[in-house]
């Protein structure tokens, strides 16, 4: 293998420079930013983005589904007109309120690096780009510009879509795309050989850890139920306690028992009731319905079906408990995204070479990196948030975890590029 240019490092202020511009684009008064994806101060990051790459002398392109992209030409000529692409990247907007760091820093140390390697001269196995995908965040689909590019987008989610539809054909009509433009997006492995994504780990391990560096291994699959408690409305003041039938004590029974199930038996998953409706829902009526939606979450297959299972027996124990009857409905499933070994080891590799402390662990959020898994090697760098927070305006990292964590994408890309290069020539 040859052999990788270590003393390469991000230059500080020119990142700094360009994390202070950015972030005031949306930005709120408790020094968070709200910029959902196609919102006019979104379009405006992006249009500042434009600038910087050219200004970088970098290629700049938008793909069908608006994902807008860097681009270094620095494939050596043996790697002739086929070159394949390392792609770099990650998504400029936020949910409404949320912080500066989520997607921001992985984008702009994405340009960072491809401006480094420029700057160095350097021929590389491949071409690079530095991506920022289209609606991350779930404004009008969620890792949209992701799935696009990795073919994953289907008709039916278009017809549909989370955000409804007369958001998406907006947001779109703003953005200059339309429908047919997203489902042509898609890119095969020929043309990209691997994707790498550095951001914020938006929790607490890593700092709790005293790690400086987070090697994702796998990024959880999510299962997502609506159960319905049906019990019988009854007058609240007349019915005898014993006597009634009442939905909300299944409901909450079910909660308070979901928790216990996961902290004893589960640990590494998570499970959530986000959503508890109770119906009729009158101060003086006993409840005859109650409706929750929950999702769980594991970074294994295996382990995410068995909590499933384990989860709507407990519901089916407390209908039981409470003489209530039940119906669960499973709403989505997506399998946990492994990330590559070899992407992994890469960035344990830059990690290391920096000297910096680093851990492997599962990712508990969605990222744009877990389409990008079904089409390519990929992997996710962390680094420490400060007190866990994100998606708020305290998501916060120290500006050194920043800078280290834009040093491991730099040192990783050169590793897999590299990587490259024994496999092609
Ligand atoms: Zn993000």
């Amino acid at each position: 293998m040859p052999t990788i240019p270590e003393t390469l490092r991000v230059d500080p202020g020119r990142l700094w420079e360009d994390f202070q511009n950015l972030s005031r684009f949306g930005r709120t008064q408790e020094e968070g930013v709200s910029r959902p994806a196609f919102s006019a101060v979104h379009l405006q990051a992006r249009a500042w983005f434009r600038e910087r790459v050219l200004a970088a002398g970098l290629k700049f392109s938008v793909d069908g589904a608006g994902n807008h992209s860097a681009r270094l030409d620095c494939a050596l000529p043996a790697a002739g007109k086929h070159a394949r692409v390392l792609l770099l990247g990650s998504h400029l907007d936020s949910v409404p309120n949320g912080g500066r760091y989520d997607g921001a820093l992985g984008v702009l140390a994405a340009l960072e690096v491809l401006r480094v390697i420029k700057d160095a001269g350097l021929a590389l196995p491949v071409d690079l780009e530095a991506i920022d995908f289209s609606d991350e965040e779930g404004t009008l689909l969620g890792l949209m510009g992701s799935r696009a590019l990795a073919g994953k987008l289907t008709r039916a989610e278009l017809a549909a879509p989370r955000g409804g539809r007369q958001a998406l054909l907006e947001g779109l009509g703003r953005a200059g795309l339309d429908e047919a433009g997203l489902l042509t997006a898609n890119r095969s492995v020929q043309q990209v050989s691997g994707y790498l994504e550095l951001h914020i780990e938006q929790g607490p391990r890593l700092k709790s850890q005293g790690m400086q560096i987070g090697v994702v291994t796998a990024i959880v699959g999510i299962s997502s139920y609506r159960l319905v408690f049906t019990g019988r409305a009854d007058h609240a003041g007349t019915t005898p306690v014993q006597d009634r039938l009442d939905a909300a004590q299944g409901a909450a029974a079910f909660i308070l028992e979901a928790r216990k199930l996961v902290l004893q038996q589960f640990p590494g998953c998570v499970a959530n009731v986000g959503l508890l409706v109770l119906e009729p829902g009158a101060y003086n009526i006993v409840p005859q319905r109650a409706v929750l939606g929950f999702e769980c979450r594991s970074a294994s297959m295996g382990e995410l079906e068995r909590l499933e299972a384990a989860l709507l027996a407990q519901a089916q124990h407390e209908a039981q408990r409470y003489n209530l009857g039940l119906e669960a409905e499973l709403l989505s499933r997506h399998a946990p995204a492994m990330m590559s070994v070899k992407v992994q080891d890469a960035i344990a590799g830059a990690a290391e070479a920096l000297g910096l402390a680093h851990t492997r662990l599962a990712s508990g959020a969605g990222h744009d990196a877990q389409s990008l898994a079904s089409l390519c090697s990929s992997g996710m760098i962390f680094i420490p948030s400060q007190e866990g927070g994100s998606h708020s305006p305290r998501e916060h990292s120290t500006w050194q975890d920043c800078l280290n964590g834009a040093n491991v994408l730099l040192g990783a890309t050169l590793r897999m590029a590299l990587q490259q290069m024994d496999q092609t020539i």
